[in-house]
């Protein structure tokens, strides 16, 4: 804890994570062999295109998918999913993109599985059109969406399906992958957080997906800016002539084969909408590294660890007055343990919000979780601690909560 970090070196508050894997606050550790590796790839040459080839094959089979694709996080996956559905093979369209003219350009997700990220979609150019309700939380026990209501929105206009993985989302994937098929209409699953289990990286291609996101910078732990696309190999192949820097000499450009059919296309594409979206070699390697790594990992081994340390957490904190940890997350498989403390603000120094807000305002900052408050709950997530930063925010937070009784 005392050792000075190079945020500070910079004059820029260091924050302790309590948090799990925020992007806001960094995400997560990269491992120490994907440090090396970046480190390496920084001071030699390669050829983009190249190092995408081979994190096809890696990861074509790592998800048992046709190929795969390196992106600067899962959400630029989702724009370039969503390009990749736009355009196909079309390098006149490539080139249009985000202007949509003449062209179907309807993303159809259930209501239910909107969030912040799907902004992608629509920065590709495309529409969202929602379906379903917003019944379930009603209490009626009426479903969010009906399959019927998604094979009906499909339509001339129609460029893909958009899903949102989460074990509460509805209706499961291979009900929305055989209505769509019947369309010949791809779909497009965000699986940002899914991992682990590692099961979940061929189990959405097993249920039909045509194209699958990750995200490389959260139980990965590879680089914050890399994301894993994965599916169907003609829309890869679009994702990559959209994606890589186009600025090619006719004559010689030689993409490789595994990646790009260049007799499948008219011409060279223009640089695509993806271009803003570079990912460099090293975040490359160490993308590539890292999920070797993480195949290797004991994940039951890591899970045990979080679960004694949220143990001792919560009953570090269990005899404070107005204050109630308890243990969360710790049998569901794809969720981190955590410990969700509620604070009774009557009988406590503060509230959850009081609390959350001064340890932000520390030195160093301490971040615990905020996703709650509404419930007066806040979270302490012990993923992305080392050993005394768990000490220190014990202490950081029994001292705010027990500071003038
Ligand atoms: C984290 C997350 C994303 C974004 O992932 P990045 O790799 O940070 O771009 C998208 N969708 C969902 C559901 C997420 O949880």
């Amino acid at each position: 804890m005392s050792e000075e970090t190079v945020y500070d070196e910079l004059g820029v508050p260091s924050v302790v994570n309590a948090a799990g894997t925020k992007t806001r606050i960094g995400g997560s550790r990269i491992r120490p062999d994907a440090v090396e590796a970046m480190e390496r790839a920084a001071t030699e040459f390669v050829r983009l295109s190249d190092l995408q080839a081979k994190a096809s094959e890696l990861i074509a089979d790592v998800t048992g998918s046709q190929a795969g694709y390196v992106t600067c996080g899962a959400d630029a996956g989702l724009l370039l999913a969503a390009a990749a559905a736009l355009a196909g093979d079309d390098p006149g369209v490539m080139d249009q993109l985000p202007d949509t003219d003449g062209i179907p350009d309807e993303i159809i997700m259930p209501r239910t599985h909107r969030t912040g990220y799907d902004h992608a979609f629509r920065a590709a150019g495309a529409t969202i059109v929602d379906v379903g309700t917003n019944d379930r939380v009603l209490g009626t026990g009426a479903t969010a969406v009906e399959p019927w209501e998604i094979d009906r929105a499909i339509s001339e206009r129609t460029a893909a399906i958009g899903y949102v993985q989460k074990p509460y989302t509805e209706p499961a994937l291979s009900t929305v992958t055989e209505i769509a098929s019947e369309y010949d209409v791809p779909v497009i699953v965000d699986a940002a957080a899914e991992l682990p289990p590692t099961e979940n990286f061929s189990r959405f291609i097993e249920d039909g997906a045509d194209l699958v996101v990750f995200s490389g910078g959260k139980a990965i732990r590879g680089p914050q800016t890399t994301g894993i696309v994965a599916g169907r190999r003609d829309l890869v192949e679009s994702i990559a002539l959209q994606h890589l820097d186009m600025h090619a000499a006719g004559e010689v450009w030689q993409p490789p084969a595994e990646l790009v059919d260049i007799d499948r296309l008219d011409g060279v594409p223009r640089q695509g909408i993806g271009r803003p979206l570079k990912v460099g070699k090293e975040e490359l390697v160490g993308l590539l590294v890292a999920l070797e790594s993480f195949l290797e990992d004991d994940h039951d081994v890591a899970r045990g660890r979080w679960q004694r340390d949220a143990a001792r957490i919560a009953s570090a904190l269990e005899s404070i007055r107005g204050v109630d940890p308890a243990l969360d997350g710790g049998d569901d498989d794809s969720v981190a343990p955590q410990v969700a403390v509620h604070v009774d603000s009557a009988a406590s120094t503060c509230s959850a919000t009081e609390l959350v807000r001064a340890l932000r305002a520390e030195s160093p900052r301490v971040f615990v979780g905020a996703d709650r408050l509404d419930e007066d709950v806040f979270t302490i997530n012990p993923m992305c601690l080392g050993a005394s930063e768990l000490d220190h925010v014990i202490d950081r937070v029994r001292s705010h909560l027990t500071a003038s009784q």
